[in-house]
């Protein structure tokens, strides 16, 4: 905070001139906040006895005692009951401050004070309509954490104590009726103070009276009011006044409370303020409290806050001053009936801040403050949840809140915009708004529908992000041009935001203005002017929040991509040996293109290309190609590989290229089984991204809707990915536990996700489940949460090697890791990954050398990582696949002579009846001999023996032995043996028949 100040002071007294200082605006907001963290768990809600009784009036009785720190206060409310049978009243009040008694209608009555409500009761019951009177005497040190909201503090080693309420601080230091939705229509404020001291307070000082060393001063508020503007600000404080004489020549005192050590500086920057409330008054309407007073109570706190009459001030900035002078209209007179529509409040001051520069300074300076304070980020200005979320969020509450009405007033034209601000003034006077009024106003005073104005703005996150291409020819007429062009919005994922758009045409004789009603995804226009065009601009004189760039060259982008057959019937997978057609289509975002040609390509050895290459042409802006009548041709080879084939479609043209556009062919059958055990949540729309980007041609199982799968679904691929989501009592059932284990215990790959699973197992599970967990997944499990977000993989590990995993909400992931635990290895499992900082166990793997069996587990779920690279999900996905493809180092090898490159893949199924498929990578073009092997290192079946081409090979084993007889079940080897430099070498693969 003295950083804050002394950081306020300094930018201050830099900014006599204006400057777009925008630090009061921030230190304000985030001071507001502090509070709302503070008392964030506390009960803020209204409770129904609140509402059903009004608040007429308060008297408060104060001493705050600055030697002992204890503020002694009697406080009295009379309200009328809004319904029958009223028994008690309740009060917010904080539990730490102590009742001494409670009055009901003078006479001493019972109370509860818990869960930091004052229950008064009543000793009879009061009807609909009829008043009644509480009364609270009470002590206490008023809590206080970061800058709220009561302070005895000292300045110069003399007492300075100040308020901030805002917004449900009134509570620490009075029981009330703690809601804006129900201003008091006055308030009555006396304090008893040290006669050294001076108190500033909301309304007129109506009374000094002396006694015993002591001063008590009675201050009346008479205009309504909201519990969160009532404020004290007590020091020796140096006085002086100017006046303000309104429209109707009433002068009014306005006063300044100025601490010692900044008198001179407080008068010079003071000096605008009266100036501020004949500006305002002129824009809105007379000041709103022109019987009492205007004011600054100087107080220790960075920026302001606008209490009613009497603004608290930490420094002198011209346009803090102008925001906190302008609050007295928008959030003092009329005021936001709760914190879901801050931004009334807010937003209001913050533009009036725009608005006092540009009568100051012209409307230059308008813009330049506005420029200041653009927002392209995401965040709604309404506040979704007061309880939980930043009420004072500067980029939203404050910023892009101003935007809003600056942007409506060139929405609505100046007249229109002005008429609203002074029909909202007089509708609104003293009274509360939600969005919605203000909206029907608007709507009211200048006859346009503005519901989706609002909604995108207010409701909705995010800007337009504004792209455009122009270009001219020649009109009919004599020196007439038409001017062409497409306006892009390219604020993705955020939807298209309706506006109109001025269009800023400068030809060699003039430049116009048009209006394009903007409301496409992608708009053309076209417009005639006088004059050969020379630039267009888009929103020059910045009256729409946005970015804009404008295209100056060709710029392509691939519509969509088509796989079918040709009949043109969709594939969704092509067969080894067979074609595929390849469509697209085409649009050039830019300028005019010529000489432009479609290039098809793939370094996918299992893929021909059989044409590659059109020719189109010339492209215009805007232009579409597609070639349906053309397609591309592709074929699988004859013993391609089942897997995704990658391909990419590029454009040339004169001068320039564009990026290649990626896309996909699965080839053969899925590799790749993915097991949706999510309880029926959705988190499987997160997957088949990460399986495409891990380069796994996937299918999809969900538990929710088939069952359980057959064993043999998950034995008729190479890999099964199995994810829990964050179910935390179905993860693993007893009968997919049985399916699991047998699984495993045939050799299968498989990669567990979850992050609930020792939870459901172990803290929740009986024996069997424990020992499922213990003996098959080889895992253990502790039961504390783990804050950590960040998981890395162990450095040299084949699974988790070089992977660093984060689960921050940032919108990619599901955001559903929040209860992540430590996951440890059982032997022969080991640990994969861990988290950070904690270093604690989060993945484990296991190898199983008979069976083949491979497990990966880790203790979290993969839909919700983030990153920092989004492909890490998909990389953890790929590295365990390549472990589980990796051969058993326990099997025979002799592989010390063969070239480096050869390789040789685990066979799949495996186990296997009767048949298995063996697949390999021979690196040269030679002699090549296949062998299957039995557990006794026999020779049972000669595969192939001859020349082979270099590449890729896939041979299948139907079972049976070179005589034709079937094979028995048990271990088999599949041998590869080659040469290189005359020498043989070999490569052996375990397997597993069963009958
Ligand atoms: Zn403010």
């Amino acid at each position: 905070m003295r950083y804050l100040l002394m950081f306020l002071f300094v930018s201050t007294l830099l900014a006599d001139e204006q400057q777009p200082s925008i630090a009061h605006l921030i230190a304000e907001s985030e001071a507001k906040q502090a509070l709302v963290e503070r008392i964030r768990r506390a009960d803020i809600q209204v409770t129904d006895n609140q509402m059903s009784y009004d608040v007429i009036f308060y008297h408060l009785d104060l001493f705050p005692d600055v030697s002992s720190k204890i503020l002694y206060g009697d406080v009295s409310m009379r309200a009328v009951a809004l319904k029958n049978g009223l028994e008690k009243a309740e009060l917010d009040f904080l539990n730490n401050m102590v009742v001494d008694s409670v009055f009901f209608n003078g006479q001493p009555t019972s109370f509860e004070h818990v869960n930091n409500l004052l229950t008064i009761n009543f000793d009879q019951v009061v009807g609909k309509n009829s008043q009644f009177t509480t009364r609270v005497v009470y002590h206490g040190k008023p809590s206080q954490s970061g800058f709220g909201a009561f302070g005895f503090d000292t300045h110069f080693g003399k007492p300075m104590i100040w308020t901030l309420s805002e917004p449900f601080g009134a509570r620490n230091w009075w029981p009330c009726k703690d809601a804006p939705i129900d201003k008091a229509d006055s308030v009555d404020i006396r304090v008893k103070v040290r006669s050294d001291l001076i108190v500033a307070s909301n309304g007129n000082l109506v009374d000094v009276s002396e006694k015993n060393g002591f001063k008590t001063y009675f201050w009346q508020e008479r205009y309504p009011i909201v519990t969160y503007l009532v404020s004290l600000a007590i020091y020796p404080y140096s006085t002086y006044s100017d006046w303000y004489v309104s429209a109707n020549s009433d002068s009014m005192e306005v006063q300044f409370y100025v601490l010692d050590g900044y008198m001179s500086y407080a008068k010079q920057q003071n000096a605008k303020t009266v100036s501020m409330i004949e500006t305002f008054s002129n824009i809105f309407g007379e000041y709103p409290f022109i019987k009492e007073k205007y004011g600054h109570a100087q107080f220790l706190w960075g920026g302001g806050m606008e209490h009613q009459t009497i603004t608290s001030l930490g420094g002198y900035g011209e346009g803090l001053i102008a925001h906190e002078l302008s609050h007295q209209w928008w959030g003092d007179m009329v005021t936001c009936e709760d914190f879901h529509h801050i931004w009334l409040n807010e937003g209001f001051a913050t533009y009036s801040e725009a608005l006092w520069w540009e009568s100051r300074s012209g409307e230059a300076a308008l813009h330049q403050d506005m420029a200041a304070k653009a927002y392209l980020g995401d965040g709604t200005i309404y506040v979704e949840n007061p309880l939980t979320d930043n009420i004072f969020y500067y980029q939203t509450t404050y910023a892009k809140a101003a935007w809003v009405l600056h942007m409506l007033r060139h929405v609505v034209g100046d007249d229109i915009f002005f008429d609203m601000l002074k029909t909202y003034y007089h509708d609104f006077k003293f009274k509360t708004v939600n969005t919605d009024q203000f909206r029907a106003l608007c709507e009211s005073v200048s006859g346009l529908d503005l519901e989706s104005y609002f909604d995108q703005w207010i409701y909705k996150s995010g800007a337009p992000f504004y792209e455009y291409v122009w270009w001219h020819e020649k009109a009919d007429s004599e020196d007439e041009w038409r001017v062409m062009g497409v306006l892009r919005q390219v604020q993705y994922p955020h939807p298209v935001f309706e506006m109109p758009v001025d269009i800023q045409i400068k030809t060699k004789r003039q430049e116009t203005t048009v209006v394009l009603q903007n409301n496409q995804r992608e708009q053309p226009f076209e417009f005639v002017v006088k004059g050969e065009p020379e630039t267009v601009h888009i929103d020059k004189n910045n009256w729409i929040l946005k970015r804009v760039s404008q295209i100056s060259e060709p710029y392509f982008t691939v519509r969509t991509v088509s796989v079918t057959d040709d009949k043109s019937r969709p594939l969704s997978a092509i067969a080894p040996g067979t074609t595929a057609h390849i469509t697209f289509s085409l649009q050039n975002m830019g300028t005019t293109a010529t000489n432009v040609t479609v290039r098809l390509s793939t370094d996918d050895a299992d893929i021909q290309l059989n044409t590659s290459r059109i020719d189109v042409g010339e492209m215009r802006p805007s232009g579409e190609f597609t070639n349906l009548d053309q397609p591309f041709i592709v074929q699988a080879t004859e013993d391609a590989r089942d897997h995704l084939a990658f391909l990419q479609i590029s454009v040339e043209y004169s001068g320039g290229a564009s990026l290649p556009h990626e896309f996909y062919i699965p080839i053969g059958s899925p590799t790749l089984l993915i097991v949706d055990d999510d309880a029926g949540a959705d988190y499987e729309k997160y997957y088949p991204s990460i399986a495409v980007q891990g380069r796994q041609f996937a299918s999809f199982w969900t538990v929710a809707q088939q069952g359980i799968p057959p064993l043999d679904t998950l034995q008729s691929v190479q890999h099964v990915l199995w994810f829990t989501g964050d179910d935390s009592v179905s993860t693993f059932t007893r009968e997919e536990q049985t399916l699991v284990a047998d699984y495993l215990s045939g050799g299968g790959h498989l990669l567990i996700s979850g992050q609930s699973i020792g939870y459901d197992l172990v803290e929740d599970g009986d024996e069997q489940d424990v020992s499922f967990y213990h003996n098959v997944l080889f895992a253990d499990y502790k039961p504390d949460i783990i804050s950590d977000i960040a998981v890395v993989g162990l450095p040299g590990d084949p699974v988790g090697d070089g992977l660093t995993i984060r689960f921050e909400d940032l919108g990619d992931g599901a955001g559903n890791q929040n209860r992540l635990r430590e996951l440890l290895p059982v032997e022969p499992a080991v640990q994969s990954f861990f988290f950070l900082p904690s270093r604690k166990s989060a993945g484990i793997r296991y190898a199983d050398s008979v069976s083949g069996a491979r497990l990966v587990y880790v203790a979290f779920g993969l839909e919700g990582i983030e990153g920092p690279k989004e492909t890490s999900a998909a990389e953890l996905l790929s590295q365990s696949i390549q472990w589980f493809k990796q051969i058993d180092t326990n099997s025979q090898e002799n592989s010390s002579t063969l070239p480096t490159d050869f390789i040789i893949e685990q066979n799949y199924p495996n186990p296997f009846n009767p048949a298995t498929t063996i697949r390999f990578y021979n690196p040269e073009r030679n002699q090549v001999q296949v062998d299957i092997y039995n557990a006794l290192g026999q020779r049972v079946r000669t595969l192939h023996d001859g020349l082979l081409e270099t590449g890729w090979h896939v041979m299948s084993w139907n079972g049976q032995m070179d005589d034709e007889e079937s094979s028995a079940s048990g271990v088999y080897f599949v041998q590869v043996r080659t040469n290189s430099s005359n020498q043989y070498g070999s490569k052996t693969v375990k397997m597993l028949k069963l009958n």
